[in-house]
C-alpha cells in the first residue's frame, strides 16, 4: 500500500500555491488574489501585466489564505513516506521576503503544535512511520542544517567552540551530521540552528531572508530479515528572497547579495525546468545550491516546489514573476 501511494505522486516534480492571508492590523484588505479554484489561481493585475487584468495561473495544487499547517502538510505526506523507502526528496519554499516560506517550513515566531511548518511535521512522521514498521525494518535517522549566504556554505549545527576552531571552508559532506532518535531531539538543533543562523544579522540587516537555509535528513533503513540497507535523504529549503532589486539603490554588499540571490535561484529554475522538460543536459553546476542538491534532484528523487505569493497590491510586480517562475518549473 505504503508503495502504491508513492507511485500514484505523477511525475517527480510538483508545484503548489501558497497564498498568504493579510496580517492582523494590516489596512489595506484588497486582495490581488482575485479567485482560487483547485489547482488555479487568479490575479487581478494593473493593465501593464496583461489584456483583461486577469492572469490565471495553474499548479498541482494551490491553497488559499485560510489553509492550515495541517492542509498543507498533508499534500506533503506521501513524499515523507517515501524517504523510508530509499527515495530523494527535495521541497523548497520559494517567493518574495514576507511572503510565508518560513510560515511554511518552520511556523511563525510564536510556535504551537498547531502552527508548527513542514520541516517539524515531516521529522514527526518520519518517526511515526518508521515505529510503525520496526517489526520489519531499523531505521537510524540523522540531520545536518546548513545555510547558503553568497555562494558560500555555512554548517549551522555547530556550537561557538567548535566554530571558532573551523575556519575551512564548508560544504555539505563536511558539515556535521547529528543522530536524533525524537521529534524534541529535532526541535533542540532547529533552535539551535536558527540561533546560528541569526549571527550576522541585525535589524536593520535581515540575513536570512538573502540566505538559502537548508535542513537536510538522512534515513537509513535496514531490512530486519535480509539485512539489506535502504538510503533515503530529505533536504527542506527555505529559499532566500525571490524579490528583485534595484540596482539604482544599492551598491557594495546589498548588490553582490542581490546578483548571488538572483544568479542562485535562477540555476535552481533552469535545474527544475530542465528536469521537467527531460531534457539530456542539466545544468547542476551553476550554482552552490543545485551542485549540493544533485543527487537528489532528478533521477528517482522527487521534488516538491511550494510558491509564496502575497496579497497586497503593491507586491503584485513580484506576485507575477514569481507565478511565472513557478509555472516555469512545473
Ligand atoms: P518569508 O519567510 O517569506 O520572508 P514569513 O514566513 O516570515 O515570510 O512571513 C511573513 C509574516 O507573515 C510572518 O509574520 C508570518 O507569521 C506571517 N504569515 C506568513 N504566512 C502566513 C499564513 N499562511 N498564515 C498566517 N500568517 C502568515
Ligand atoms: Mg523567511
Amino acid at each position: 500500500k505504503l508503495y502504491n501511494q508513492v507511485q500514484d505522486l505523477k511525475g517527480s516534480i510538483r508545484v503548489y500555491c501558497r497564498v498568504r492571508p493579510f496580517l492582523p492590523g494590516q489596512a489595506n484588505r484588497f486582495s490581488t488574489v482575485d479567485h482560487i479554484e483547485e489547482g488555479n489561481v487568479t490575479i487581478i493585475t494593473p493593465s501593464k501585466y496583461g489584456k483583461e487584468g486577469r492572469r490565471s495561473f495553474t499548479f498541482n495544487k494551490v491553497f488559499g489564505p485560510t489553509a492550515s499547517q495541517e492542509e498543507v502538510f498533508s499534500d506533503t505526506r506521501p513524499l515523507i513516506r517515501s524517504v523510508l523507502d530509499g527515495f530523494n526528496v527535495c521541497i523548497f519554499a520559494y517567493g518574495q521576503t514576507g511572503s510565508g516560506k518560513t510560515h511554511t517550513m518552520s511556523g511563525p515566531d510564536e510556535l504551537s503544535e498547531k502552527s508548527q511548518g513542514v520541516n517539524y511535521r515531516a521529522l514527526n512522521d518520519l518517526f511515526l512511520l518508521s515505529e510503525q514498521r520496526k517489526d520489519s525494518f531499523c531505521y537510524d535517522v540523522s540531520v545536518q542544517m546548513i545555510e547558503i549566504y553568497n555562494e558560500q556554505v555555512r554548517d549551522l549545527l555547530v556550537t561557538d567552540e567548535i566554530r571558532n576552531s573551523s575556519q575551512k571552508g564548508l560544504n555539505v559532506p563536511d558539515a556535521n551530521v547529528v543522530p536524533v532518535v525524537s521529534t524534541s531531539d529535532v526541535l533542540e538543533l532547529m533552535k539551535l540552528g536558527q540561533r546560528n543562523r541569526a549571527v550576522g544579522s541585525t535589524a536593520l540587516n535581515d540575513r536570512s531572508s538573502r540566505s538559502h537555509s537548508c535542513l537536510t535528513v538522512h534515513v537509513q533503513g535496514r531490512d530486519l530479515t535480509t539485512g539489506a540497507v535502504l538510503r533515503g535523504c530529505m533536504h527542506l529549503v527555505d529559499l532566500a528572497g525571490s524579490e528583485r532589486v534595484d540596482k539604482s539603490e544599492v551598491t557594495g554588499d546589498r548588490l553582490k547579495e542581490a546578483q548571488h540571490i538572483n544568479r542562485s535561484l535562477s540555476a535552481l529554475g533552469d535545474v527544475i525546468s530542465s528536469l521537467a522538460q527531460k531534457n539530456s543536459h542539466v545544468p547542476y553546476r551553476n550554482s552552490k545550491l543545485t551542485q549540493l542538491l544533485q543527487d537528489s534532484l532528478g533521477g528517482q528523487a522527487k521534488t516538491l516546489m511550494f510558491v509564496h505569493i502575497s496579497p497586497e497590491p503593491d507586491a503584485v510586480g513580484e506576485t507575477i514573476s514569481t507565478l511565472k517562475f513557478a509555472e516555469r518549473v512545473s
